[in-house]
């Protein structure tokens, strides 16, 4: 296993130029800073390499879909799936509206209380029947109460695999089995997973997979939708257009197999050419390796905040790689305004989880997330910033 060491951030924050200047980036959860070696294969897309996909009879075109489907299968390796169960989608949100929309067998859905909006709308907007499994006391979803609650007229579990707010890390494999045991499918929402810890699908036995490129390091405007090969290919389109077709014709269109049924369109090459060089970048690094820094990191930040007495913690200990608390008496809005100026960038708010606001009956958190990048210096300045909005509020 490769290992991040204390001093080896500054080397890695050096291939970001969005970290230059000595800013404290404490916001990766919401999108990652991207590495020179993402931008330099997305230009390279969009300038010398560029031309369109599938459809081009001379060279550069062959060229751009060999890079494009080598991209896919770069995306696909990472997360242990053959590059033809891989679909590419605007995102994580779009990849849970593509099975929200399309599963045949769309009946009652468990979600848990600490889901993002994006895999709690779509599931209410497709006219799905939506069960709310509980959390436990330590903000981790209580599969326990899963299984009480699963029936066979269940026929979709979708869960967050890591919490974008609490850090959460799912038992995926146990999910699984608790889906499955009632006929039921398992769709996890990778989205804050894919970043943080070493992927196979075939070992965590979900049904499908979801998302994003920009958090892992890549462009914004693409992301992933990973199902079984017999499911997606029982599922209709979703959008029609160009390149999703068989044939053409006004007395009946037929489609194409998977994924090119779900990828209506011009795709977007130069993003997708992005994903690849983002996946090759944390490969390269090594997901293990990743995983240990920022845990360690969230283990100095969480005791650091507990010897202030004055900071509500909320999640689990041993969470991946983020971080939410309330700094008691300042609202998070302004701890994040103080903060700022101290070149340190957390999130506040209620990150698009406003459920679980409610379940933990605050208004909003403050959220500090790690990276591959993240190193103690970063921690050091957020505690400054904290201890200086301390003094301003008293
Ligand atoms: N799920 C989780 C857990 C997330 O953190 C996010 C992004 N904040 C999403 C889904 C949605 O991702 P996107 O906006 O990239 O589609």
């Amino acid at each position: 296993m490769n290992a991040i060491s204390a001093s080896a951030p500054a080397d890695l924050k050096a291939q970001f130029p969005g970290l230059a200047g000595g800013w404290h980036y404490l916001d990766t959860a919401a999108t990652a800073q991207k590495p020179q070696a993402v931008i330099d294969a997305t230009v390279r897309a969009m300038g010398a390499d560029y031309a369109t996909v599938h459809r081009g009879v001379y060279a550069r075109s062959a060229d751009m879909t060999l890079a494009f489907e080598a991209a896919r299968e770069k995306v696909a390796g990472l997360i242990g799936a053959p590059a033809q169960e891989l679909v590419f989608t605007r995102g994580a949100t779009e990849a849970i509206n593509l099975v929200a929309y399309t599963y045949p067998r769309k009946g009652r859905v468990l979600l848990s209380t600490l889901e993002h909006h994006s895999n709690i709308v779509p599931w209410q907007l497709a006219g799905w029947q939506v069960d709310v499994c509980p959390l436990t006391a330590d903000g981790q979803i209580d599969l326990d109460a899963a299984e009480a609650m699963l029936t066979p007229e269940h026929t979709m579990v979708a869960f967050a695999h890591v919490s974008n707010v609490l850090g959460s890390v799912l038992d995926a494999p146990r999910a699984a089995e608790l889906a499955h045991a009632v006929g039921a499918k398992l769709l996890l929402d990778g989205c804050q997973a894919v970043p943080r810890l070493a992927i196979d699908v075939a070992a965590l036995g979900c049904d499908f997979y979801a998302f994003s490129a920009h958090k892992l390091y890549g462009p914004t405007g693409i992301g992933a939708l990973w199902g079984r090969a017999e499911l997606l290919g029982a599922m209709p389109p979703w959008q029609g257009g160009g390149a999703m077709i068989d044939r053409v014709s006004f007395a009946g269109t037929t489609y194409a197999p998977p994924p090119q049924r779900f990828e209506a369109g011009t795709p977007a090459i130069i993003e997708a050419i992005g994903f690849g060089a983002a996946a090759d970048y944390v490969r390269a690094i090594g997901l293990d390796a990743i995983h240990a820094h920022e845990t360690a990191l969230v283990a100095e930040l969480r005791a650091a905040l507990r010897a202030r007495n004055d900071v509500t913690l909320f999640g689990p200990e041993e969470s991946a790689g983020i971080v939410s608390f309330a700094l008691d008496g300042v609202h998070s809005h302004d701890l994040g305004t103080i903060l700022d100026e101290e070149g340190v960038a957390i999130r506040a708010g209620h990150h698009c989880a406003q459920p679980l606001m409610e379940h933990l009956g605050v208004p909003a958190t403050a959220r500090a997330s790690f990276g591959l990048y993240s190193e103690q210096a970063d921690i050091a300045a957020l505690l400054r910033g904290i201890e200086r909005t301390r003094r301003i509020f008293g």
